[in-house]
């Protein structure tokens, strides 16, 4: 099997989980479905750096542990649901924990299929997609979804937007950045219809002029949590010919010094975002990123 497909088949895998075992109801809890298969999840407040969860077995008992570093509750969550991942698809178990304990990073950008799918897993259990299709179909476009989806998800602003991106059917981007420096950009199948799009590079500055990038230069924003929303033009943030204008709105997300912004248009043009078993492209730019925070 190709990597594509198997990251595919492990969202896909954690949705028919919920519906097998009739779990098709916000927020899913990871901790009770450890619970029901006997698996043991405690906090592990001493983890080394940038480990979010640890998945451990001994004989036929399973351990869960996660991160406390990070106080947010869509972490450990996700951190949680990840190690579920492990547990729960085909192969992880022989291959992760062929010395008993699996160490999983946060943020750690890999190329490793397992940690992907385990990803993937993760965000199929906790953003079920029939949720989000229709908290899109019933909003207009913008962060008012991710914020709505957040809440019933339990799950990070961030991974609940880049979630969005993935499922939506209008022009949204997502961008996050720290201290005005690009981590990434995720964009929607309709915004990728654009023609001429320069695709923002990680590390490059978050577009000088930008509402963002007046915001971000203020450290209290971010770290007091402020927002923006503002109208701008579509070839401000992502080049272009196109005069479209979008919505940018932006919130900072604390003391790590980064900020959330959603760009968004109702007009640009939608596609019809095709079902999961269709996305393998949006599957390559959607499981790289971070998703934990
Ligand atoms: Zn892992």
């Amino acid at each position: 099997m190709n990597h594509l497909f198997r990251v595919k088949m492990a969202k896909q895998k954690a949705e028919a989980f919920l519906r097998d075992e009739g779990l098709e109801r916000l927020p899913v809890d990871p901790f009770a479905i450890a619970e029901d298969r006997g698996i043991v999840v405690q906090p592990k407040p001493d983890t080394a750096d940038g480990v979010s969860g640890m998945l451990l077995r001994h004989g036929n008992v399973f351990g869960i542990m996660y991160a406390t570093y990070v106080q947010s509750e869509g972490f450990q969550r996700f951190s949680v649901a990840h190690e579920l991942g492990h547990y729960f698809l085909e192969g992880h178990v022989d291959h992760v924990l062929k010395d008993g304990v699996h160490e999983s990073r946060a943020g750690f950008v890999s190329g490793d299929p397992f940690e992907l799918e385990a990803d993937a897993f993760a965000a199929g259990l906790l953003m079920p997609s029939g949720f989000f299709r229709r908290a899109i179909a019933r909003r207009d476009p913008g962060l008012g979804i991710v914020y709505e989806l957040s809440d019933d998800c339990r799950t990070s602003l961030t991974a609940t937007a880049i979630r969005y991106a993935e499922l939506t059917g209008d022009a949204v981007a997502v961008v996050v950045s720290t201290r005005g420096i690009i981590d990434y950009c995720i964009l929607s199948e309709a915004m990728k219809t654009l023609p001429g799009l320069a695709f923002i590079r990680k590390g490059t500055d978050v577009p000088s002029g930008t509402a963002t990038a007046a915001f971000a230069s203020v450290p209290e924003n971010v770290s007091a949590g402020a927002a923006v929303d503002e109208e701008t033009l579509v070839r401000f943030w992502l080049g272009g010919t196109s005069n479209a204008k979008i919505r940018e709105q932006t919130i900072g997300l604390g003391t790590y010094g980064k900020c959330l912004t959603v760009l968004s248009s109702g007009t640009i043009g939608q596609v019809e975002v095709e079902d999961e078993a269709d996305e393998e492209d949006a599957l390559v730019e959607s499981w790289t990123p971070r998703l934990r925070r």
